[in-house]
């Protein structure tokens, strides 16, 4: 079936199971390769092995079979995949564009107090560059990402849905971590380097993760990677208007039956401005059925 150099995927996070938010993601990541004549990949993202569930990774491939949502390529694991990303923190680390640092919370924080700066919009923290000369004698605790050392660490780019975005990744985020000195590895190393490694065109996801994308494009530029299109969609959000997510507890998708199934896509096929599928389609005929709708409504880029 696939016929065009387009490759997406869906990546989500063995956390918990899928929840009506990420098969948003799932669906529109499925329908935009498809749409495109391209293929669809899933990579379980269980890098940041302390937040995974045993098992999960499985689970969540069941669900997406059951709501028809089949990979064109065996499923990749990103625990299978560690000596890329060592390879790649090396050569950033090599190259003078990451650096170990001993900093606790409690010392960031007291920098940053001595320094008159506080935390950023979400309340993170832009991380003050104590160790960016050296360890001064601490054990390292994590490797960073040298964002001063770029040549430009504003980002502008485009989403295909939402048009021009613009971050200056060294002032709103500073130097963040590409891995921890205790083993887990940061989502947005593992993420880049996974894109590029099985060659993903465009990245179809939720709009939580639009504020991360320019970290992963200067790690595009730092390591000489191309970079994918992106487009962010819409978020569902809980009765309340909370944000969905695993760690919320956001309600597991029921897929159990093929009508169960049924009515958790239709739901993401509205989250994503779809039309009503007919009553009587299976999964798979009511995916075929969205395609050329999601076309019309977001593939004018392809
Ligand atoms: N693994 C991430 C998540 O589940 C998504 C990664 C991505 O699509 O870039 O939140």
């Amino acid at each position: 079936r696939p016929v065009s150099g387009y490759v997406g995927r869906f990546a989500p996070s063995p956390t918990g199971p899928l929840h009506a938010g990420s098969l948003v993601a799932a669906l529109a990541s499925w329908l935009d390769a498809r749409a495109a004549g391209g293929r669809w990949l899933v990579r379980i993202e269980d890098a940041d092995t302390e937040r995974c569930q045993p098992g999960m990774g499985e689970h969540i491939l069941q669900q997406l079979a059951g709501c028809g949502l089949l990979p064109d390529e065996a499923p990749v694991w990103q625990t299978a995949r560690v000596d890329r990303y060592q390879a790649a923190l090396d050569r950033l680390t090599g190259a003078g564009l990451a650096y170990p640092c001993g900093c606790t919370r409690r010392e960031i924080d007291a920098a940053l107090a001595a320094q008159g700066i506080g935390h950023d919009r979400h309340g993170e923290r832009v991380y003050p560059g104590t160790c960016r000369h050296g360890l001064n004698g601490k054990a390292a605790r994590a490797w960073r990402f040298a964002t001063w050392r770029m040549p430009a660490p504003t980002i502008d780019w485009v989403d295909r849905r939402l048009g021009t975005q613009h971050q200056d990744v060294r002032a709103e985020v500073g130097d963040f971590v590409l891995r921890r000195a205790d083993g887990p590895w940061a989502y947005q190393l593992a993420v880049v380097v996974d894109d590029a490694g099985q060659g993903i065109t465009d990245v179809v996801r939720g709009a939580d993760l639009t504020d991360n994308t320019p970290r992963q494009i200067l790690l595009q530029r730092a390591l000489g990677l191309p970079m994918p299109r992106y487009l962010h969609t819409p978020l569902v959000l809980g009765a309340h208007g909370e944000k969905l997510s695993k760690q919320n507890g956001a309600a597991a998708i029921d897929t159990g039956t093929p009508a169960a199934a049924r009515a958790a896509l239709d739901a993401a096929a509205q989250a994503l401005g779809l039309p009503a599928a007919p009553l009587q389609d299976g999964v798979e005929q009511a995916l075929a059925g969205w395609v050329a709708p999601w076309a019309a409504l977001y593939n004018p880029a392809l």
